[in-house]
C-alpha cells in the first residue's frame, strides 16, 4: 500500500516546499488579507499568490480568497471519515461535516488516477487527518507548456510526505461544502 502514491504521474507537479498551511488551532482569520483594489492591480487578468503566504488566490461567489486560509478555516485539521463517488466527483467527507471534492490537478476535472481506485483511496485516506495544505505548479507536457497553479491537501501519516499528498485544482478548494443533512456513512 505504501509503495503506492497518491501523486498524479502524468503531471508534472513543482511544489513549492515549506508552504504547509498552519493547522486549524490557528484559524487564520486574523491573517491579512489582500484587498481587493490591490489584487486587481496586482492581478491584470492574471491568477496570482496571497502576498501573506504564497498560496493561490480564488475568487468564490465574487470575493477574492487566499485558497490555504479558505480552505484551512472549513476543513484544517479535520479526520477523514468517507470517500465516495459524488455526482460528478469523487469526495472526501470530514468529521466536521464538511466536504471537498478531489478534481484533477491537469484539469480540474474527474480525478484520472492511474493506480488509485476508489476503493484504494477510502482504505488509505479514511481515518487520516488533513494537516496541512501545500501548493504548487502544474507544467504540462506542451510547448511551449501550459502553467497554473495547483493545490494539494497533506494527510497524517508516516510515510513519505508526497505519498500522502493529494494534488487537486483549485476547483477543488472553491467545491469545499457541508454535506447534507444524512451523509451516507463508509
Ligand atoms: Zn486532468
Amino acid at each position: 500500500m505504501t509503495s503506492q502514491s497518491l501523486a498524479q504521474r502524468d503531471t508534472i507537479i513543482l511544489t513549492i516546499e515549506d508552504t504547509s498551511a498552519p493547522l486549524s488551532a490557528s484559524t487564520g482569520k486574523n491573517q491579512r488579507s489582500m484587498s481587493l483594489i490591490d489584487f486587481v492591480r496586482q492581478m491584470d487578468g492574471q491568477p496570482t499568490h496571497c502576498t501573506d503566504d504564497g498560496f493561490p488566490l480564488i475568487s468564490i461567489d465574487g470575493e477574492i480568497y487566499c485558497t490555504v486560509e479558505y480552505a484551512d478555516g472549513l476543513i484544517g485539521g479535520q479526520k477523514a471519515v468517507g470517500v465516495a463517488q459524488g455526482e460528478h466527483f469523487i469526495e472526501i467527507l470530514l468529521a466536521n461535516g464538511y466536504l471537498i471534492p478531489l478534481t484533477c490537478p491537469c484539469c480540474g476535472g474527474q480525478l484520472h488516477l492511474r493506480d488509485m481506485q476508489l476503493p484504494e483511496l477510502r482504505a488509505l485516506l479514511i481515518g487520516r487527518s488533513i494537516e496541512g495544505f501545500r501548493h504548487g505548479e502544474w507544467v504540462g507536457e506542451g510547448v511551449p507548456p501550459k502553467r497554473h497553479p495547483v493545490f494539494a491537501l497533506q494527510f497524517s501519516g508516516s510515510e513519505e510526505r508526497q505519498e500522502r499528498t493529494i494534488e487537486v485544482a483549485l476547483e477543488s478548494v472553491r467545491g469545499i461544502r457541508k454535506a447534507n443533512a444524512s451523509p451516507a456513512p463508509h
